[in-house]
């Protein structure tokens, strides 16, 4: 019997977590590939083609463009840029730059969503360790991604990562429920209490997406309807993978493997 939860969550069975794969898969192909690319002079607007390419030929469709009006296939974020940064021809990566690429894609019907934080040539020791640590905070998100956990273990997890390097994690934007729809219920915040929050079970498929900040966590806006920035303009890295909550662990959907350029 086909029922639904107040919260709307939509719990997966195993035969959809299965189809989820392939969505998760090609976003992870097409986030790989584009990050093969960084390097100094090449520009935004080009990754962009590349992971339409990777997307397309791989029988997908990008999942963000035009989604809510989103104008590109990845969102290219640099620097100060936390998420959401639009692709464009007159965005040239710089030796030091840090560009964090999101990438979607859908396939049967199903979404896949992740991201990483590439370093642009040799960047500053401190900002490497800012990618670290929010790398190594979303494998300490996901590893709380149990049955029986609840969702302020993922937070408290992640945001422990990060604030003990020193670092600020974003309030204002936060991970998902994912499925036929990139953004279904939950809400997967990168901070809050142990043993509090939403009761995960299996069958739950999320995206954990912490974003770190260098300094403050308060971030705007900017004028193009899309940036969201830091206040204080120091960078911020953003790493993310779609998780299936299953009875044999966490199961990632996405699994790019990101060979460190830094
Ligand atoms: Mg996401």
């Amino acid at each position: 019997m086909k029922f639904f939860r107040l919260d709307g969550v939509k719990i997966k069975s195993p035969a959809k977590i299965e189809a989820m794969k392939r969505a998760g898969r090609l976003s992870a192909d097409a986030l790989e590939a584009v990050g093969s690319l960084v390097a100094p002079g090449i520009s935004t607007a080009e990754l962009d083609a590349c992971a339409e390419r990777v997307i397309v030929q791989g029988g997908g469709r990008p999942a963000f463009k035009g989604y809510g009006g989103f104008p590109a296939t990845i969102c290219a974020s640099v620097n100060e840029t936390v998420v959401h940064g639009i692709p464009s021809r007159d965005v040239i990566l710089q030796e030091g730059d840090v560009v964090s690429i999101d990438t979607g894609a859908i396939v049967d019907g199903w979404v896949g969503d992740n991201a990483a934080t590439f370093a642009v040539g040799a960047i500053a020791t401190q900002t490497r360790v800012l990618l670290d640590a929010c790398e190594a905070a979303l494998a300490a998100g996901i590893a709380k991604a149990l049955p029986g956990n609840r969702m302020g273990d993922i937070g408290h997890a992640v945001q422990s990562v990060i604030e003990r390097e020193g670092f600020g994690v974003v309030r204002n934007y936060a991970g998902h429920g994912i499925g036929r729809d990139m953004h279904e219920p939950p809400v997967v915040p990168n901070f809050g209490q142990p043993h509090t929050g939403m009761l995960l079970e299996r069958g739950m498929v999320i995206a954990i997406e912490p974003m770190a900040t260098m300094g403050t966590h308060e971030v705007r806006v900017t004028d193009d309807g899309w940036s969201i920035v830091t206040c204080d303009k120091r960078p911020a890295a953003h790493f993310e993978r779609t998780v299936a909550i299953t009875d044999d662990g966490p199961l990632v959907l996405t699994p790019w493997n990101l060979v460190k350029n830094y």
